[in-house]
């Protein structure tokens, strides 16, 4: 174990990132005190006076702790274990009511979590360095103590006091049950949180398939976290992520997205009753979207006139029934995307008769274009009035 001392919290963030980097351990939180980390700590004359704890040795200078934050190294105890067999209940359960198998990954181990019991002590300590004592004895520390407090209720502007943040480092030694050297830690290893950030960004930015997810990534590792260095071995899992740990972010990331946008049920004008939509109203909602870029597709490959002349009068017909379904108010987020939000410029853009409209103009350019609800409506009006067009030229 290493003890270190820190005048600043974030050269503490910043000491444990250089830690992580230079091994495979990755640690997370696991608690802070509200008070750890406070500005403008004061010492106290009734506070409790201390002169050593588990993570702080005896030095003969007393102090006053301010809050304490602890960090667990990834590998520790699952504190999901209620939640996952919570879903695990509920997964067998409707295999069972439905008699439909709920798909599911083959796990040698299902979870990194292994009780690995190293942990990171930090303490936010004021400390009073004039008040030193030479011998760790009861009868001295007393007699300090005494006269500490004396000073700090009557004269506390007197009274040298120092904020400190002191740090009690796990040795490799502590991390139990998982290899912390090698290619077997390497396996474990968790992914390098610039990573995790580019593929956030990269999933924003549209990157759906794996194989160029990778070839980004294999370039930003190289080309820019280590740009004149040699880079990590292949095997290092932080910097070469498993295709299941990319998935992973993907996902959660196109979650998080959704969650913010497309999914986001009406609120009410004063924001209140955030009932969120349930389950199955997402599930119709992407089914009937699915049903419409279906529709959409589909729409380009028809032939007889007759009948591509009822479909768009039906549906209007859907166009106006939906109107009357969604809130009126212009502010909301009722399009999937921004691109939709220009299709219903242009379809309250939509002309009578004979001028230029996209749809008209170039139907096989649109093809790849349209997947949104409106854009789909826009395309009926459209084609009702290409109808117009033909039938009175
Ligand atoms: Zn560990």
């Amino acid at each position: 174990m290493a003890y270190l001392e820190f005048k600043f919290e974030d050269e503490i963030t910043k000491y444990i990132r250089e830690q992580e980097l230079a091994t495979s351990l990755k640690f997370v939180t696991l608690g802070k005190d509200k008070s750890f980390g406070q500005k403008d700590a004061q010492p106290l004359a009734r506070k409790k006076l201390s002169w050593e704890s588990k993570s702080i040795p005896f030095n003969g200078v007393p102090f006053q702790v301010v809050g304490t934050k602890t960090y667990e190294c990834h590998q520790g105890k699952d504190r999901q274990t209620k939640a996952k067999e919570k879903y695990a209940a509920e997964r067998d359960k409707k295999e069972r009511e439905d008699h439909a198998f709920v798909k599911r990954r083959k796990l040698v181990q299902n979870t990194k979590k292994v009780d690995c019991k190293a942990i990171i002590n930090i303490a936010q300590v004021i400390r009073f360095p004039d008040f030193k004592i030479e011998e760790s004895t009861v009868c001295c520390k007393k007699e300090a103590s005494q006269t500490l407090k004396a000073a700090l209720s009557f004269t506390p502007s007197s009274v040298k006091a120092e904020v400190v943040y002191c740090v009690r480092f796990p040795s490799l030694s502590e991390h139990s049950s998982h290899a912390v050297v090698g290619e077997a830690a390497y396996v474990r290893e968790a992914v390098d949180a610039r990573l995790r950030e580019k593929i956030e960004q990269l999933t924003l930015s549209g990157v759906r398939k794996m194989t160029e997810m990778k070839c980004h990534l294999n370039t930003f590792v190289v080309e820019e976290l280590f740009h004149g260095e040699q880079p990590p071995p292949p095997t290092r899992r932080r910097y070469y992520p498993t295709d299941s740990d990319i998935r992973n972010v993907m996902f959660k990331t196109k979650q998080a997205t959704r969650d913010s946008n497309i999914d986001r049920p009406y609120e009410g004008p004063s924001g209140r009753g955030k009932n969120r939509s349930s389950r199955k109203l997402l599930r119709l909602r992407r089914q009937c979207a699915g049903y419409l870029k279906e529709i959409t597709e589909l729409t380009y490959h028809l032939q007889e006139e007759q009948y591509v002349t009822d479909l768009s009068s039906q549906l209007r017909s859907v166009l106006l029934d939906m109107k009357a379904h969604v809130p009126q108010d212009k502010g909301l987020p009722l399009t999937f995307s921004p691109r939709k939000r220009k299709a219903e410029t242009d379809m309250d853009l939509i002309p009578t008769k004979s001028a230029s409209h996209p749809f008209i103009d170039g139907l096989e350019q649109h093809t790849e274009d349209i997947v949104s609800v409106d854009t789909l409506l826009a395309l009926s009006l459209g084609l009702r009035t290409e109808c117009v067009g033909s039938a009175t030229n």
